[in-house]
């Protein structure tokens, strides 16, 4: 068993752990990462003269190298380690908007965003006047590309988007929106963190401007992300933290700034964990992404099969292209309810809006009940959900 944790019992009851949407569970591999470096490597980073602080930075760096290869970005340069995903977003928002995004301006999210991909835009846009404008989906839960299309005016300054929502599973059309919004001179954002473990990734492919993930959703430790930049735009944008190692020269007059990508590395970095990013990185090559990929999308074949069978199930978000996201409510019954049922079984799922309150509006629902997959789901787990829901949807209603 590559997972120890997977070995847990839950009130006497084999863990099915089914909340991968939330944070995947970590290979020995990663965690042995993170005591072998507190073991034997642990010193800071870029600026000892001594040995360990020499390993630990070429470690720490050749993470980096992983990560720019991982996601095929051009140069290293342009892979700038943050602690997770919101993190990444807010860096753009603040940095990229600070010098890009002025009065009357409009940034493009889509109606299916996590939190995390709305707020930071809300509160830039606030900074300065400018305003969101939101890509509506169906009820399926497919963006609307004409309706994208047309939300483009000249003040359009950006686009940020998720690869895959968290809630509705819905695979989106990345690199065509890619191609769209460059269409009308506009960058793209796109927040990978359901997708980065889940899918091969290539964002010269993609051709977006920017890429956002966390590491705790791809088998790596929490505490740890990364926002890869186009190197134009990323010259361009000012600093979003100020303090060491961010800085080339700093007097009282004037402080001149690192390159990239340190200059957005302001301080300490987690190195424990971007060393265990890097034994996820390991640990995902040995499956392969696409057999990770290809198991996953057998899982929802399966899975879906079984679940359409549990009276009174109502499914939220059936789009034709979907990764292992399964959001779904059961009669009239509160989402936390069956939740709470399937705990007491052994079963972990996720109940509530999942950050996406939007979403909730949208369906005119409290929240969904949500399981979600990682390369370690088996059969049998579904096995397990099915069985559970045929057991307890009786009782409710
Ligand atoms: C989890 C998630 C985030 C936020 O990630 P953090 O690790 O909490 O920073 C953002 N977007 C999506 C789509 C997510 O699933």
């Amino acid at each position: 068993m590559d997972f120890p944790i997977l070995n847990t019992k839950v009130y006497d009851k084999p863990l099915v752990y089914l909340d991968n949407a939330a944070t995947t569970q970590k290979p020995q591999q990663v965690i042995d990462a993170l005591t072998q470096y507190y073991l034997t490597l642990n010193s800071n980073i870029h600026r000892g003269a001594h040995y360990l602080a020499n390993q630990a930075t070429e470690r720490f760096e050749a993470v980096r190298r992983q990560v720019q290869e991982y996601i095929n970005a051009p140069s290293s340069a342009q892979v700038v380690f943050t602690r997770g995903t919101t993190e990444s977003i807010n860096l753009v928002a603040s940095s990229f908007c600070q010098k890009f995004l002025h009065e009357y301006d409009e940034v493009i999210v889509s109606g299916m965003e996590h939190h995390s991909n709305i707020v930071p835009w809300q509160l830039a846009c606030e900074r300065v006047g400018a305003r969101l404008k939101v890509i509506p989906f169906s009820d399926e839960g497919v963006l609307d590309l004409d309706v994208y299309e047309s939300l483009f005016t000249k003040r359009t300054r950006l686009v940020a988007v998720n690869q895959v929502s968290n809630t509705l599973g819905t695979v989106n059309p990345v690199k065509e929106m890619a191609a769209i919004a460059h269409g009308h001179g506009v960058p793209i954002l796109v927040d990978g963190a359901q997708s980065v473990a889940h899918m091969p990734i290539d964002v010269q492919d993609i051709d977006c401007d920017f890429f956002c993930f966390s590491g705790h959703k791809m088998y790596a430790p929490m505490g740890v992300g990364v926002m890869y930049g186009r190197q134009e735009l990323l010259e361009q944008m000012p600093p979003y933290h100020g303090g060491g190692e961010m800085i080339k020269e700093v007097t009282f007059e004037k402080t001149t700034y690192n390159e990239l990508p340190f200059k957005f590395e302001a301080g300490t970095p987690s190195v424990a964990d971007v060393l265990g990013l890097g034994a996820a990185i390991d640990y995902i090559r040995q499956q392969g992404i696409e057999n990770i990929a290809r198991h996953e999308e057998e899982l929802m074949r399966y899975a879906m099969s079984q679940l359409k069978e549990i009276p009174n199930i109502r499914f939220i978000g059936t789009a034709p292209h979907k990764a292992g996201v399964i959001s779904f409510l059961i009669g009239s019954s509160h989402p936390y309810d069956v939740g709470t049922l399937l705990d007491k079984l052994g079963i972990a799922v996720r109940t509530g809006h999942h950050c996406t309150q939007p979403i909730m509006d949208r369906y005119g629902i409290p929240g969904t009940v949500r399981a979600s997959f990682a390369s370690y789901t088996t059969k049998e787990d579904i096995d397990a959900l099915v069985a559970a829901l045929h057991r307890i949807a009786p009782m409710l209603d």
